[in-house]
C-alpha cells in the first residue's frame, strides 16, 4: 500500500433552486426555523459539509449500480474502495484506505458579495404553510432557511492513489463525475421532492474544472518529495 499520487479535483456547484442542507433541530417549535443550513460559527457563512455531499454521491451511485441506498460495505467494489466500508473482509486482514476525501464546500467570494448586497444575509428565509384543502386556511406556518438560487460553491475532491490503483485513476474520476451527474438529475439537501436542491456542477460541459496531480517520489536523501503536475481537464 505505497501512496503514489494525490489528485486534487475542483469544481463549482451552482444552486439552481433554493438549497436546504443540515439536520433537523433537536427541538422544533411551530413557526421556528427548522432545518437550518449549516453555518460556520465564526464567520456565519453557510457551507456544505463534505459528509453531506459525499453521502449523497455514494447513495446516488449505490441506488443506480446496486439498486439499494444502503452502503455496500463489501470492502472490494469501487464504491467501497472510494467511499469507504464500515467492515472489512475479515479474512484478508488488510484494511483498505478510503480513497476519496470530499472537502467542505464554501461559497465563492462573488456569491458572498452578491448575497450580502442583495439579500443582506447569506441565506433567505422562506415561509411555508400547510393549507387545509377544505377550509383553505393555512396552518402550521413555518419558516425555512435556504441558500438562494444562483449561489455558487467551490467543491474539492481529493483522491489518494496507491501503487495498486494506478490503472484505476480514470475509473475513479468517472465514478465521481457520474455521482455528480446523478445529483444534478435528482437533488442535494432537504425537501428535494418539493423543488429544493437542484444543483449543477462544472463549467462548459466539464463536471471537473481543475485537476492537479501530486506525485510522491523518493528523493535523493531517501526521504519523499511531492512534485506537482497540473492538468486542465
Ligand atoms: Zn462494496
Amino acid at each position: 500500500m505505497l501512496l503514489k499520487q494525490i489528485i486534487v479535483l475542483k469544481t463549482i456547484m451552482k444552486i439552481k433552486t433554493g438549497l436546504r442542507i443540515g439536520g433537523s433541530r433537536e427541538e422544533l417549535k411551530i413557526g421556528d426555523i427548522d432545518n437550518p443550513v449549516i453555518r460556520d460559527p465564526l464567520t456565519n457563512e453557510p457551507y456544505i459539509p463534505g459528509s453531506s455531499l459525499k453521502g449523497k454521491m455514494r447513495s446516488s451511485l449505490e441506488i443506480t449500480l446496486k439498486g439499494t441506498k444502503d452502503p455496500c460495505n463489501c470492502g472490494n467494489c469501487p464504491i467501497c474502495v472510494l467511499f469507504g466500508a464500515a467492515k472489512n473482509k475479515p479474512q484478508s486482514g488488510e484494511k483498505e484506505v478510503t480513497r476519496l476525501i470530499v472537502r467542505d464546500s464554501f461559497m465563492t467570494e462573488k456569491s458572498k458579495k452578491l448575497l450580502l448586497d442583495f439579500v443582506g444575509d447569506y441565506v433567505e428565509i422562506k415561509k411555508e404553510n400547510v393549507i387545509n384543502r377544505v377550509t383553505g386556511v393555512a396552518k402550521d406556518p413555518r419558516t425555512l432557511d435556504r441558500i438562494p438560487a444562483g449561489t455558487e460553491f467551490e467543491c474539492e475532491f481529493v483522491l489518494r492513489i496507491y501503487q495498486k490503483d494506478q490503472e484505476k485513476v480514470e475509473e475513479y474520476i468517472k465514478y465521481i463525475e457520474t455521482a455528480l451527474t446523478l445529483i444534478e438529475l435528482t437533488y442535494l439537501g432537504g425537501s428535494g421532492t418539493r423543488g429544493y436542491g437542484k444543483v449543477e456542477f462544472g463549467e462548459n460541459g466539464n463536471k471537473i474544472i481543475e485537476k492537479k496531480v501530486y506525485e510522491i517520489v523518493k528523493s535523493e536523501d531517501g526521504f519523499v518529495k511531492v512534485e506537482e503536475k497540473s492538468e486542465d481537464s
